[in-house]
């Protein structure tokens, strides 16, 4: 994936903040933050996103996540933080090459929760399961 910003500033052809890396993975800083110390945690290898992404990878992924979590909070003076990840455009997904976003929180910092929760229809609610236990059975087991 020669054009992918992600991979360019993994092979260091593109800047970046990088604040973390290893022979898997690397973290730099996220150039639109959402707040202070927004940090994005990527995968060396290139995958789209969660649809093609490796289970052991994925794995690493978040060991490294756990780490880095309490360092980036503690940086930051935070008082909690976010792990986002979007997958294709539809769920926001805007760069190609599959990331978490680590990003710190306080309270007050003005950073709204992308739902309000209101209680669903338990038909639909039953229904929907229903799906996903299918489609779970059909291609996990
Ligand atoms: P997505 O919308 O795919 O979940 O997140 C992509 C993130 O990558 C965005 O938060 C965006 O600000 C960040 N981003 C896009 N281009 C670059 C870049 O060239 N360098 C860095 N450090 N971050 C980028
Ligand atoms: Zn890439």
């Amino acid at each position: 994936m020669t054009d992918c910003i992600f991979c360019r500033i993994v092979r260091k052809e593109a800047p970046a903040e990088i604040v973390y890396e290893d022979d898997k993975v690397m973290a730099f800083m996220d150039i639109n933050p959402a707040n202070p110390g927004h940090t994005l945690l990527v995968p060396k290898a290139h995958f789209r996103n969660i649809f093609d992404l490796d289970e052991e990878v994925a794995a690493y992924l978040m060991k490294v996540a756990v780490r880095l979590a309490p360092a980036i909070k503690e940086a930051m003076g935070a008082e909690g933080l976010n792990i986002l990840n979007a997958n294709e455009p539809a769920a926001f997904q805007s760069v190609f090459h599959f990331h978490l976003h680590l990003i710190p929180r306080t309270f007050g910092d003005g950073i709204r929760p992308p739902w309000i929760p209101r209680p669903g229809d338990p038909n639909q609610i039953k229904a929907a399961a229903e799906r996903i236990r299918k489609a779970i059975e059909r291609r996990v087991r």
